[in-house]
This record gives structure tokens, sequence and C-alpha cells, in this order.
């Protein structure tokens, strides 16, 4: 049984290498304008899932659900297209385009259109790469080349470059690593914006970051779901004190 108001349901995953359980039995489900946060330990599977989601790596068993489409089977293009946009940690936009390019080359092409609809189609391109450019806090910064962002900068750039796309579930790896206390904050507001209109599942060490975009917490240990709740609620878990303090 799938919950069709459910954007994704993942059931009973797990991948192995090599006999070694990576990602063991998770359950994990996700709401439309969600924002869920992955924590856990250093090697507790966490980039695994994300992986699994979008197709890098192949699962050995288990189900991944996308609004009916089983993702198992769809090859990585196939899931971005299907509305999974994934950003990896470290940004990877093009350095010589400007902010404006990056996100003009990002935007998805449709058939090919000549004269007058062409035209019309530029016009609601650039409306398209404002209107993104003012979420991710860039409306200033156009003409710039993406070289001289900050790191934090950069890393908007790069959300925006998938916003463009317009994915149902967003993806993101340690999204404030390396980010100053500011660009952190504006970080915690951009992911407001963004689950206004689609769902995010983020990887974060930052626990005060979570407090931030307070929100529903999936801790995973050794592949397996550990502990799932508001981040009070996993904080004051034994389990989860254990894993994180306790040897
Ligand atoms: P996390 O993101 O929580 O730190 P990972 O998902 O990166 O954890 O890794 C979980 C475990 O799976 C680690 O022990 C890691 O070494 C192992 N692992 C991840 N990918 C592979 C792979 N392609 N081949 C073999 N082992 C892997």
């Amino acid at each position: 049984y799938i919950n069709p108001n459910l954007v994704l349901t993942v059931e009973d995953l797990t991948v192995s290498f090599d006999g070694f359980k990576a990602v063991d039995g998770l359950n994990l489900y996700i709401a439309p304008n969600e924002c869920r946060v992955i924590i856990g330990p250093n090697g507790a599977g966490k980039t695994t899932v994300l992986d699994l989601i979008c197709g890098r790596t192949k699962a050995t068993g288990g189900r991944i659900d996308f609004k009916g489409q089983n993702l198992r089977k769809l090859r990585e293009d196939q899931i971005v297209h299907a509305g999974v946009g994934r950003k990896f940690q470290t940004p990877s936009v093009y350095e010589d385009l400007t902010v404006f390019e990056n996100l003009e080359i990002s935007y998805p092409r449709g058939h090919s259109v000549f004269g007058a609809l062409a035209f019309r189609r530029d016009a609601q391109v650039r409306a398209r790469i404002e209107e993104i450019a003012e979420t991710i806090f860039l409306s200033d910064l156009l003409s710039v080349k993406a070289a001289f962002l900050s790191h934090g900068q950069k890393q908007w750039l790069e959300i925006g470059m998938l916003l463009i796309q317009d994915p149902v579930l967003l993806m993101l790896d340690e999204p404030v690593a390396g980010m100053s206390v500011a660009e952190r904050v504006k970080t915690a507001e951009l992911l407001r914006r963004i689950v206004a209109d689609r769902s995010v599942l983020v990887i974060e060490h930052d626990m005060k970051f979570v407090e931030d975009i307070s929100t529903r917490v999936t801790v995973l240990h050794q592949g397996k779901l550990l502990a799932e709740g508001s981040m009070a609620k996993v904080q004051a878990d034994p389990n989860v004190i254990e894993v994180y303090l306790g040897h």
C-alpha cells in the first residue's frame, strides 16, 4: 500500500556492499511541503540513502516510491526528470559564467522554438531567472561571475540551479557546511521559502541549524532508523543519547 498523499515512500530499503549493509531495512515517509533532516554519526548511511533515492547507487532490496513511480526502475537522469533534485556538498557552479548564465543553462530545455515563440520563451526564462535569483538572495549579483561569489553564495546559486528545474523533492547534503553565521541564518530562511512549494530532504550535522529549520528529524545509526520526530523528541531519546555520547 502506498499513501498517495506522500511525495516519497521508502520501505525496507536495503543496500549491501560486499555483504556489509550500509542501509538496512529503512522506512522513510516524506509529505508535501515537508523539510526532513537526516542526522546520525559518520558512516550511519545518510549519504547512501540520498544516493539510493537519486539512483546513483542501486538498492539491493525494498521500495522507493516517488509520487506513484518506482524509482528503483529508473535511471539517474530519469529520476531527475521525475522531479528529484540532488545537491552534493561541494558547490559545482560554472565559475567563468555569471549568476544569470549559471541559472540560464540550468533552465530545463523544452522543444525547440522559433521566431516570436522563442522571443516569448526568452522573456519567460528571464522572468524565472529573476524570480529564482531573488529567492536565493542573488538579485543584485546577476551579472557577476560565479568565481567572485562567497562560498555561501555559491551554495545558494547551486540550489537555485536545481530550483529552476522545479523539483518536487530537493535533496541537500550538508547545505551550511563552511558557511558564516549570517549565511546560515539566510539558508534557514531559504529552506523555509523552498518548502512553501516542494519537499526537502537534508543531511545536516549542525544541530543549531537543524533546530532553526525546526522540522521532523530522522536519526540513522548503522544503516537503521534509530529515532524519528521533533528535534526535542529525538534529543531526549535514550538510544540517541547513547549513540552520540555513550561508549
Ligand atoms: P554517512 O553519510 O552517514 O557518513 P555513508 O552513507 O557515507 O555514511 O556510508 C555508510 C557506510 O557505507 C560507510 O561504512 C561507508 O564506508 C559504506 N559505503 C558507502 N558507499 C560505499 C560503497 N560504494 N562501497 C562500499 N562501501 C560503501
